[in-house]
């Protein structure tokens, strides 16, 4: 059994955008009997996907404004679209599905040793799942005085630490994207609950950060 997408917002769905999450959900609107595709649906976001998505608002009962074909987070739970973790090369929308960042990357400050923030945080509540953001494999676990519970996965060439955890569910081995590998907390040099999210070089060592994305 397949995970099922949490709701990537509304913006997500726009003209030109491309993800495996927009074939994921063309198939299931197929499965539904609202698909209105003519060769199949695609990763990118278009016409006949909101045309498609239309019926099945109006499958649900939804009429009117509310069948406008833009994907609400009502309508899109409804539809059980399977995460885009079966997808091959799948990517998920955060690293805390359902968060966004709540400090950025590069932000100057002297809390930080370096100067800045060397990572994008997303503060929730201690035990919010996160979950990989691309397939590949958990290299390294471990604690220390700063990031405190920590996972790095590597996939594509580069590492991404998950920083401050309260749990490491998975610490090794393969994963795929939108699996659940941690919790997160707010261990170590932390002032309150929230994910510090860092992108490296595969094998890089601090301060040979990058722009957190993936
Ligand atoms: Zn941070």
């Amino acid at each position: 059994m397949s995970a099922v997408a949490p709701f990537p917002g509304v913006s997500f769905f726009h003209k030109g955008q491309r993800s495996p999450l927009i074939a994921s959900m063309g198939k299931r609107l197929v499965t539904e009997g609202c698909g209105k595709y003519r060769t199949g649906p695609g990763p990118e976001w278009t016409q006949v996907d909101q045309q498609s998505y239309a019926a099945w608002q109006r499958k649900i009962g939804f009429e009117g404004a509310e069948a406008n074909g833009i994907p609400g987070k009502t309508s899109w739970d409804r539809l059980r679209v399977p995460t885009s973790s079966s997808v091959p090369g799948g990517r998920v929308a955060s690293p805390v599905p359902g968060k966004s960042v709540s400090t950025a990357y590069r932000v100057k400050g002297s809390r930080w040793s370096l100067g800045y923030h060397t990572g994008a945080d997303y503060a929730a509540p201690t035990g919010t799942p996160c979950v990989a953001v691309l397939n590949g494999s958990l290299v390294r676990h471990g604690h220390d005085g700063s990031f405190g519970d920590f996972l790095v996965l590597r996939a594509q060439g580069f590492d991404y630490w998950y920083c401050h955890l309260s749990e490491q569910t998975v610490k090794s081995g393969s994963v795929r994207a939108g699996q659940k590998i941690g919790e997160v907390g707010s261990t170590g040099n932390s002032t309150g609950p929230h994910l510090h999210f860092e992108k490296r070089p595969a094998g890089g060592g601090f301060g040979s950060d990058v722009k957190p994305t993936w």
